[in-house]
This record gives C-alpha cells, structure tokens and sequence, in this order.
C-alpha cells in the first residue's frame, strides 16, 4: 500500500486540478446530483465534477473496481473525504443507492446483481427509493404485510410501502415483502428489488407542512417481480435488512460533520449574532449551552475516529450502534441553539429580509427532528443499545 501522506498529496492536487471552483461552496437541495432516467445536472459545472470523480473511481472509491469503484482501502477512501471536506468540494452524486444499497449487494447480492446494479448506481444511471415502513410497520418494521407470493418464475407483489423518499423520482425500490406468513414473521421477510416502470406500481405524495412533498406512498399492485430480483435466500431478507440499516444509521450519525449546508456554525453564529463583553457571551445560559455543545461534538468527532480506526483494524466494537443516536441528537442541539442565539433572525422561513443561511436554519431545525426518526427513531436506537450493548433486562411483558 502507498504511503498515506504522499496519497493525500496526490489526491490533494487532483483534486484542486480537477474541482471547479463553483463546485466548492456550500451546496443547497436543487443543487444537489441525485443521477437516474429522471434526473438532469443543475449545471455544467455539476455534470464535469461528476464525470472526473467517476472516471477517477472516487464515487465510490472503496468498492471493487470491476464494477466502477476505487478499489481503495477505508484509510485512503477517508483520506478522500477529508480532502474533499478541507476545499469544501461538494458531493458529485447523492443517492441511497450509493450510501445504502450498494454496500448491502456488495455483501448480500449474486454476481448478476453486482453486475447489473452496482455499476449503474456509481454512474449516476438509476436513483433507488427504500420500501421498508408500511402503515402498520414502521418502529415494528417486522410486522410488515406487503405480500410477496412465489408465482414458479416470478413473484407476485401486493402491497404498499409508506415515507418512500422521493419514489415517484426513482427508477428503482428495495423492497422488504413478506413471502412466509407460518413462521416467526423475521423469518418470513424476503429482499426483492423492483423496477420503478414495473405495471401495476403507483406512486401518491405524502403533503408536507412545509408546502413540498418529499415522500411518497407507493402502491403494488399484482406486479410481476422476476426472481432473478431476490438478494440473499428466500426468508433470509432480514440479514440483508440489518445490514442495510447499519449503513443507513452509519449515514445519519455523520450527516451533520459531513453536510455543506449553507447554515452557518454555531460558534460563528454566536460571533454576529450575539453580545460579548471582556471576550465573554455575556448571556450566561447561552454562554453555557454553546460550551456543552462543543464538548459534546468534539467527544463525537474522536468517537468517530475511534469507530473508524477499530473498523479498519478488525476490531469489534459497540460504538457505532449509539452513533445514529447521538450524531442525530446532537443536530436537533445545535439547531436549537442556532435559533437560540439567531432569535427572531433565525425564524424566517421565506421572503426578503433575511440572509439565505438564516432562512436555512430553521429547515435544518425542522429537518434535524426528522433525522431522529428516519432509519430508526431515537426511542428505537436506546432500545437497540440497552439491549444490544449494556444488556439490559428487558421489561416483562404485562
Ligand atoms: C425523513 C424521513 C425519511 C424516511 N424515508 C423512508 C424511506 O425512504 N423508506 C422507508 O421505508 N421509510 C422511510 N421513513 C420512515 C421511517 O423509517 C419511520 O418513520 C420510522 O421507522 C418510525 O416509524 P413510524 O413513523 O411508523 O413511527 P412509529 O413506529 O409508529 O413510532 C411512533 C413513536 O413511538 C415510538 N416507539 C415505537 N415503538 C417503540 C418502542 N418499542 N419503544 C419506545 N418507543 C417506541 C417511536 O420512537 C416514535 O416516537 C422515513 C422517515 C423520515 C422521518
């Protein structure tokens, strides 16, 4: 393996050869890549940086390269996000194929899969949804209905899945569907991947307070799912589901130290918004508050790269499983102590008057409490560590 130091040197000066300069600044959500049949590059600028990272192979840089990843090992993959971070390069592609399905088929698919899947999603060729929650299953995500029923030479699909994130702009769903209703009902739950375009699936927005329609509803009905489309054993979809979350939570736990958002930090919020007297917040409770917040994200920050050092050293190790949790909680803190320190500046939803970074505050404020929930609410992710890491005794059933 090449030294570390001199990898960073080459990736620091590809990189500053190769990203335009529009493409590092912070990134807004119609900024945003998200590839796809339906998807087009909000500029020109977007569509350069894209191709390079993807001919360069750093899309995915530590996946295989024969199906378009990097090949590189986690050192130097967080040797390229580091990099990227530091020139605030913006992110070439987004997508849950990318941060979720993809490194779940790498582990869970065939070789048809990987062939067929992997390479499309580092390309930018097909944007996928998730089809896990359902009406009725969405913390008990287990009791899910969504009725796969083995027809010989495909399956025939009946259901619907709820809070699928943009599904009606997707090509494709991951899919869990229940294909044995006799047994324990984890053992009875299959992974299937579905075609968008498939005959027989709709898709409904769910309306938002906010005005958008970020999530759908999506509806099943008869569709014909080839069989070739199930990942992993028939009745062993909940392997694959686990994995899955894992990189979903993983995902959730860094999106705040990852995110480019315009919002601004709240050390430097604090800096134009509030009153200092000597050097000092004069306010003593935010003065407080803004301490805890930074000790906090710095006992984060280190448990993170302690996570990651075990990880790449083979060590096994129970911190990741809080990590969803106190990433998620911490951004709900912050948000709330922007608007604390913002005061009516920070409360602006649209409109004149207000600098885009304060308009993006209270999106973040309304999005940080979402994050606690998408992937597996707060209540869930204490459960999962009273159970799974301190091994708590379980309540006894009344
Ligand atoms: C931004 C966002 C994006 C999402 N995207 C998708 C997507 O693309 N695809 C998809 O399939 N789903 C998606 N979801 C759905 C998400 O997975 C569910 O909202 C989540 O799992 C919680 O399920 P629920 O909404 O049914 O709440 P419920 O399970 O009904 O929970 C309601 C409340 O009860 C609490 N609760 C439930 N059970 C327990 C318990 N045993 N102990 C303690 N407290 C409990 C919960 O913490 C919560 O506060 C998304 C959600 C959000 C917010």
């Amino acid at each position: 393996m090449q030294d570390l130091d001199e990898f960073r040197q080459e990736v620091r000066q590809w990189l500053e050869a190769n990203c335009p300069p529009s493409q590092r600044q912070p990134i807004t959500p119609p900024e945003q890549y998200w590839g796809g049949r339906r998807g087009s590059f909000p500029s020109e600028d977007a569509r350069i940086w894209f191709e390079r990272m993807r001919d360069r192979g750093w899309i995915a840089p530590d996946w295989p390269t024969r199906y378009g990843g990097g090949g590189l090992s986690d050192r130097e993959s967080r040797v390229i996000k580091q990099e990227m971070q530091r020139i605030r390069a913006r992110t070439p592609l987004y997508g849950i194929g990318l941060w979720m399905l993809g490194p779940a088929l790498l582990e869970y698919g065939n070789e048809a899969q990987k062939q067929r899947h992997i390479r499309a999603i580092i390309n930018g060729e097909s944007r996928w949804a998730q089809g896990y929650s359902e009406p009725g299953a969405g913390s008990d995500l287990a009791s899910l209905q969504c009725r796969a029923q083995d027809m010989g030479d495909h399956f025939l699909v009946n259901g619907s899945k709820i809070w699928t994130t943009a599904a009606d702009k997707c090509d494709w769903i991951f899919c869990l569907v229940r294909t044995n209703t006799e047994v324990k009902k984890q053992e009875g739950i299959s992974f299937l991947l579905i075609d968008m375009d498939d005959p027989g699936i709709s898709t409904t927005p769910i309306a938002l307070i906010s005005g958008e329609s970020e999530f759908c509803q999506t509806f099943f009905d008869n569709v014909k799912v080839p069989k070739e489309n199930l990942v992993g054993e028939l009745n062993k979809g909940w392997s694959v589901a686990k994995a899955l979350l894992v990189h979903e939570r993983k995902l959730m736990a860094e999106m705040g130290s990852d995110s480019p958002r315009k919002v601004v930090a709240p050390n430097e919020a604090a800096r134009k918004y509030l009153e200092f007297d000597n050097g000092r917040i004069t306010d003593a409770q935010l003065r407080s508050d803004l301490v805890d917040y930074n000790m906090q994200m710095h006992a984060i920050a280190l448990t993170h790269f302690r996570t990651f050092e075990e990880k790449a050293s083979g060590v096994r190790s129970a911190a990741p499983l809080a990590m969803k949790y106190l990433g998620t909680e911490a951004e709900k803190t912050k948000s709330e102590l922007l608007l604390a320190i913002m005061g009516s500046r920070g409360l602006g939803w649209e409109g004149e008057g207000f600098t885009t970074e304060e308009l993006d505050t209270l999106r973040l404020w309304a999005m940080s409490k979402a994050m606690t929930i998408a992937g597996g609410s707060s209540e869930i992710q204490l459960n999962v560590i009273a159970k799974s890491v301190l091994e708590l005794p379980q309540q006894a059933e009344k």
